[in-house]
């Protein structure tokens, strides 16, 4: 027995919610029944006298008020009829002036001109007010020091007597009799009432604790297998989103969880693929040129050595690309803002592509602006801007780069005309390692580093950024920056 209290216990300490909804149920069902046993059991005789003792006295407070009313009588018959109460108004002789019986067992109506006259002055010699309560079936009127009345078969009674003062100055006695009935039998049925409530309450406490923790913690359960499984690296893995809202919202949220950790691990994984291809590639051009070169004299050519010279800058610019995101991610960079002339600063860049490559790129600005800002990562996001749209851009082999001024903001388009991207990888572009389409030959040039490295350094520097796509069209890549001052033109731009 003392092994199986202990288990139930310890079940409540450190057990399942199930015990302790239940503990908190049945604690909260006893609160309210020792209260109600308490008031309604043990202290209702209490109650009950003090309520009509209240009664008595401020029914005669009530009489003493109105005496000298006109309508005293009706007053007086309301007074008896509404509390059961007998009243006799008797002056300091004791003749009755007024008399109202209320009761089929008064007890003060029994009493002659003498006894009400020794009444009135053992009031007078009291103070003025007098109480006494009668717990014996037969009694005695103390104040008389008489045998007053006597009745075997009589509820508990209380007399009250009050001396009233007229205008006049004539005292009167207002004496009131009131009956009290026995509790014991109702708090019998009471107590009955409440052994039966007390045990109809713990079982449905019960009950309802057994249906609750089934509700909250069946849902918990099944998260925390699921939890279990993710833990595991089963991204696959779905939580269900039933129960109460705070357990949906967690359900949903770890499948969130869920969705972003098996989508950077699939992204991992394909970096790891795509780096390894993208170094392997270079890697094995360097040394099958370089072994041509060494091995066949009249291969020595400045054609050959310009690959070399290229697969090694893309090697180059793949590892600083890799460098410069986990860098700016793990949050070691820090910016070196100043001012600079970004119009003049994007010109610059565009001018050493124009002499690299074939293609058409055109720049249009109406003015030049001057931008607080770091100029080496800016000048970062408008080259990998270029680099994307000169790689995606159609077969005209144009880019169009623009300038926009609005609401002390500057706004860089870079604008190309590609294949565009489906709307629904428009979002996923800016994470790291993302390429739309693996099989796309172009595709396969860039790490998917190259937007990731954009956004951080914009979130960095607080700029807004996006992108509008048309497929078939082209893409458009903006961001904007805080205007600190603008400038004339130097020259005209386009
Ligand atoms: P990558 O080095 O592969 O270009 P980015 O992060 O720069 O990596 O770009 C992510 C992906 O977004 C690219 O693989 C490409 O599919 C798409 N993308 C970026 N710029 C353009 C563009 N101008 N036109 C079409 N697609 C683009």
């Amino acid at each position: 027995m003392k092994y199986k209290k202990l288990n139930l216990l310890q079940c409540v300490r450190y057990g399942s919610i199930k015990w302790k909804i239940f503990a908190c149920f049945a604690a909260f069902t006893l609160v309210i029944l020792v209260l109600l046993w308490l008031f309604q059991v043990f202290m209702l005789d209490f109650f009950y006298r003090t309520i009509k003792v209240n009664e008595i006295q401020s029914s005669a407070q009530n009489i003493a008020q109105h005496i000298e009313d006109q309508d005293i009588e009706t007053r007086l018959e309301g007074i008896a009829q509404n509390n059961q109460i007998c009243i006799i108004v008797s002056d300091s002789l004791g003749n009755q002036i007024y008399s109202e019986d209320a009761l089929s067992r008064c007890k003060i109506h029994w009493l002659s001109r003498w006894d009400l006259a020794v009444i009135f002055a053992g009031t007078i010699q009291r103070g003025g007010t007098y109480f006494e309560q009668f717990e014996d079936s037969s009694y005695n009127i103390e104040i008389s020091g008489e045998h007053a009345v006597k009745d075997s078969d009589v509820p508990e009674a209380m007399i009250y007597a009050e001396i009233v003062t007229l205008s006049t100055g004539q005292n009167l006695l207002v004496l009131l009799n009131s009956t009290l009935s026995p509790v014991d039998s109702t708090v019998q049925t009471l107590r009955f009432q409440l052994t039966c409530v007390t045990i109809i309450m713990l079982i449905l406490a019960l009950l309802l604790a057994l249906f609750l923790s089934k509700k909250i913690s069946k849902p918990i359960v099944q998260i925390n297998k699921a939890a279990k499984n993710l833990a595991k690296g089963d991204y696959g893995v779905r939580f269900q989103t039933e129960g109460y809202r705070e357990i949906r919202e967690l359900a949903e949220t770890l499948n969130y969880a869920a969705h972003e950790l098996g989508k950077v691990e699939k992204l991992q994984r394909d970096l790891v693929a795509n780096i390894s291809h993208d170094l392997r590639t270079p890697l094995t051009m360097i040394a099958g040129y370089s072994e041509v070169m060494r091995d066949i004299p009249g291969e020595n050519t400045p054609e050959n050595i310009q690959i070399i010279i290229d697969e090694a800058t893309r090697l180059t610019s793949l590892v600083n690309d890799v460098l410069d995101l986990s860098k700016l991610q793990s949050g070691t960079l820090e910016l070196s803002p100043e001012k600079f002339n970004l119009t003049k600063s994007v010109e610059e860049i565009l001018q050493r592509y124009v002499k690299l490559t074939d293609y058409h790129i055109s720049f249009s600005a109406q003015e030049e602006v001057i931008v607080n800002a770091d100029k080496l990562k800016i000048s970062q996001v408008v080259y990998n801007l270029i680099n994307n749209a000169l790689t995606y851009t159609g077969e005209d082999k144009c880019v169009m780069v623009e300038q926009i001024l609005d609401a002390g903001k500057v706004r860089i388009l870079v604008k190309d005309t590609g294949e565009g991207i489906p709307e629904d990888k428009l979002q996923d572009i800016w994470e790291r390692y993302y390429k739309v389409d693996k099989a796309h030959k172009r595709a396969q040039i860039g790490t998917g580093l190259g937007l990731s490295i954009v956004k951080t350094i914009l979130d960095l520097h607080g700029g807004a950024y996006g992108v509008e796509s048309v497929e078939g069209v082209g893409s458009t890549f903006w961001f904007e920056l805080d205007v600190v001052n603008r400038l004339q033109l130097t020259h005209e731009k386009d």
